[in-house]
């Protein structure tokens, strides 16, 4: 198993760089942000919740987060390993994940983390918002909201993987394949 975190803030890349990680070596996408808007549109109980809180640029609380983390882990006996992408977002989730997989006799390989000045994102998020229909996305307070989250609870969780000797830190300006390649590089290194 190969086990990826794919890691940075809002607006660093996650989802475009996951598609090709994804292909390069075989492993299933695991975003959380992506199941969570799933559930909003298919107005499921999960997506009412998580809804409530997205809409704000707050986090989806951690007990909710990690069981459906599990149940998608669950749902592809198959993988051959994972690239999660936006979990884990805080210490809770990170330790609860490492548990998670320990049971299961796997772990983390790497977290290979985006790194983009915070005015580059805020102006790639409103970009993006034309086009992905994320109100999340609209809203420069939301954006604002969503980044200090980030800065409070979710960077910390990178010194959960340094402390692990997992963390690699890549530069995430330029264009989309320099920086596939940079993450593949820090991925085999
Ligand atoms: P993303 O698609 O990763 O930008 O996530 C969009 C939103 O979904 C976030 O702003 C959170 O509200 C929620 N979310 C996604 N992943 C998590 C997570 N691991 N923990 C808590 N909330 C999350």
């Amino acid at each position: 198993m190969r086990n990826i975190v794919l890691f940075g803030p809002p607006g660093a890349g996650k989802g475009t760089q996951s598609e090709f990680l994804v292909n390069h070596y075989g492993l299933v996408h695991l975003s959380t942000g992506d199941v969570f808007r799933y559930n909003i549109k298919n107005d499921t109980e999960l997506g009412k919740l998580a809804r409530s809180y997205m809409d704000q640029g707050k986090l989806v609380p951690d007990e909710v987060t990690i069981s459906m983390l599990k149940a998608e882990v669950e749902k592809s006996p198959e993988a051959k390993g994972f690239i999660f992408d936006g979990f884990p977002r805080t210490k809770a989730q990170a330790q609860a994940l490492d548990a998670f997989l320990d049971d299961r006799n796997e772990s983390i390989e790497a977290m290979v983390a985006l790194e983009v000045p915070e005015e580059e994102l805020k102006s790639r998020l409103l970009a993006r918002a034309e086009t992905s229909g994320r109100a999340d996305d609209a809203d420069s307070e939301v954006i604002q909201n969503r980044i200090n989250v980030y800065n409070v609870e979710t960077a910390p969780v990178a010194d959960f993987y340094r402390n692990a000797g997992k963390y690699k830190a890549v530069n995430g300006l330029g264009s989309i394949e320099e920086i596939t390649k940079r993450l593949v590089k820090a991925i085999d290194a």
